[in-house]
């Protein structure tokens, strides 16, 4: 993965009559990492979605109602690319024309005026950001053969796996694959569960993580004091396929969700301060295990107060969140990346040399340049500068931390609208 920087390209196609004022939005979607193409003939609508493989169709339509052969189109695209999301762009709609729409496939309908803006946070709240991720689930059991039937079961309800065999690899996976449960053997050759349950836990970003011991372990007193010492759930094997199923995802959901509410900044969904440190401190113990590098940067809104001066507050808070949906679009699941105050952000990238990590933060800082905010005064546009830093160089998160910030001082001060490498 090393050096992959740049996640591909989130495919869009526009159903529309091509004009002018809809290759503006091709460029306005452009910095969230969307790849848009236009189809005006009905008859090359389902070709296009497919060959584009575009999880969303924009269906622009000047008047609410659409003809007939758009309909027909869409009605048939629904059945033979179910998946597609269809968003309608329309101006002002009644009742009726939202239920034709609905009648069309339609998830979503946007009123005029729209910005682009509009339609990525839609597009994000269906999905378009990789929001409905399947749970993550690591099994350690050093029997293959069970681990790989308790994964099948796990793969039913399309939960991600990853099966550790030697119990002294569990943190080093843990850093890498993030899982939300873990699925453990009580008896292994080297440690026994209650061992690698508390090792685990001493770690504070691990301390609330739902461990479910899986043994052919009967007794009760064992049970009881493994519980004790923070064990979720002890299930006895063989296991019935819909226990273990229901006995993970219902501490999956939880976790994520209390995981969610409890580390994540409310306005932009980011990490929030503490979580971020947090996550940085995981990552950068996992870079010095692996003896990799891990980049590390700080990015702060340029004039930012003149923003809320000028536009107001919720403006304000609208930009905070145009730039966290670019953060997430155009960064990898692996990347951390956090609000760490009003309108500063962090963002730290495992495997990734300064030169590279310097190039991805550029791209960043270009397309959130190029972004048209809108406002009740008309459209504007906001630029960033950033300071980045690398590991092992700095050796620590406080000297990470301090560098970026001196170099995004010197972004400000040398202009702003920059990327500074720390010297
Ligand atoms: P510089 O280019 O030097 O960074 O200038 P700046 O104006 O961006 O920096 P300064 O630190 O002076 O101002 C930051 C502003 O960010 C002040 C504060 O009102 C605003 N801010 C902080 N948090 C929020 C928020 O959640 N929403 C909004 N709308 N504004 C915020
Ligand atoms: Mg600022
Ligand atoms: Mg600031």
């Amino acid at each position: 993965m090393t050096g992959s920087i740049a996640k591909m390209p989130t495919g869009i196609v526009i159903f529309d009559d091509c004009d002018d004022e809809s290759r503006t939005l091709d460029l306005q979607l452009a910095p969230f990492g969307y790849a848009v193409t236009h189809v005006a003939a009905a008859s090359d609508l389902i070709a296009t979605v497919r060959e584009t493989d575009s999880p969303f169709l924009l269906v622009r339509a000047r008047s609410p109602e659409i003809g007939a052969d758009r309909r027909k189109a869409l009605t048939e695209l629904c059945e033979e690319i179910p998946e597609t999301a269809i968003i309608f762009l329309t101006e002002q709609g009644s009742l009726n024309a939202r239920v034709n729409a609905i009648r069309c496939g339609a998830t979503a309908y946007i009123t005029a005026p729209y910005s682009a803006f509009d339609i990525v946070d839609r597009l994000e709240s269906l999905g378009g950001l990789n929001q409905d991720q399947p749970y993550r689930v690591m099994i350690v059991d050093d029997d293959p053969q069970i681990a790989r039937y308790h994964e099948a079961i796990l793969h039913q309800a399309n939960i991600t796996t990853v099966i550790v065999p030697d119990a002294s690899e569990t943190l080093n996976v843990m850093t890498e694959f993030r899982p939300e449960l873990i699925l453990m053997d009580f008896y292994m050759p080297d440690y026994d569960g209650r061992e690698l349950a508390a090792a685990i836990r001493q770690e504070p970003a691990y301390d609330s993580i739902p461990i479910v011991f899986l043994s052919g372990e009967g007794d009760r007193d064992v049970q009881q004091r493994v519980m004790r010492i923070g064990g979720d759930d002890f299930l006895t094997k063989p296991i019935r396929p819909d226990h273990l199923l229901g006995a993970v995802l219902l501490r999956a959901r939880r976790f994520r969700s209390l995981r969610a509410m409890m580390l994540r900044d409310s306005l932009t969904g980011l990490l929030n301060h503490t979580a971020t440190k947090e996550q940085v401190s995981i990552a950068l113990a996992g870079a010095r295990r692996r003896g990799k590098d891990l980049a590390f940067a700080m990015l702060d809104i340029d004039k930012f107060k003149g923003v809320n001066d000028t536009y107001g507050h919720p403006v304000g808070d609208q930009v905070l969140r145009s730039l966290s949906l670019l953060l997430k679009q155009r960064l990898r699941t692996t990347d951390i990346i956090g609000r760490y105050g009003g309108e500063e952000f962090v963002v730290a990238l495992p495997e990734t040399p300064l030169s590279n990590a310097t190039r991805v933060l550029n791209d960043i800082r270009e397309g959130f340049s190029e972004i048209e905010q809108p406002s009740h005064i008309g459209p504007f546009r906001v630029t960033l500068s950033c300071g980045v830093a690398t590991f092992p160089l700095n050796d620590g998160v406080e000297a990470l931390t301090e560098a970026a910030d001196k170099a995004l001082y010197g972004a400000k001060r040398n202009g702003r609208n920059q990327v500074m490498q720390a010297s």
